[in-house]
């Protein structure tokens, strides 16, 4: 029996006010994953500057490292800063490049989605 066959199995037994219940705890907990301000994974080679959330939105000041061995960044002189934005939209991240200066619409053709 896989796990989802005895939890499907204790949710059947479970009493109509306790599905009830179920159901708007999980409804609160999607709702807090999805609308969850979306930040990049630490793996990039980024140092955040500022940081602000405006809405479901996040947008980050970075010092970038490029990742270029002979690059000027390797040596400690990061690219930037620039600005970034960053959402989570149906559970993906998703990012786009602003620039030096923070604007805070967004295009749907800077948009990239992330992993
Ligand atoms: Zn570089």
């Amino acid at each position: 029996m896989s796990l989802n066959d005895r939890l499907r199995q204790r949710i059947l037994r479970l009493s109509l006010v306790d599905k009830r219940v179920l159901r708007d705890w999980l409804s609160t907990l999607i709702e807090a994953e999805e609308t969850a301000p979306a930040l990049p994974s630490a793996k990039s080679e980024r140092e955040v500057v500022e940081q602000q959330q405006v809405g479901r939105a996040v947008y980050q000041l970075e010092l970038i490292k490029c990742g270029k061995a002979n690059c000027r960044c390797a040596s400690g002189k990061l690219h930037g800063p620039y600005w970034y934005g960053y959402r989570r939209e149906n559970g993906k991240l998703k990012s786009w490049y602003i620039g030096k200066r923070l604007k805070l619409e967004e295009t749907d053709s800077q948009t990239n989605e992330l992993d």
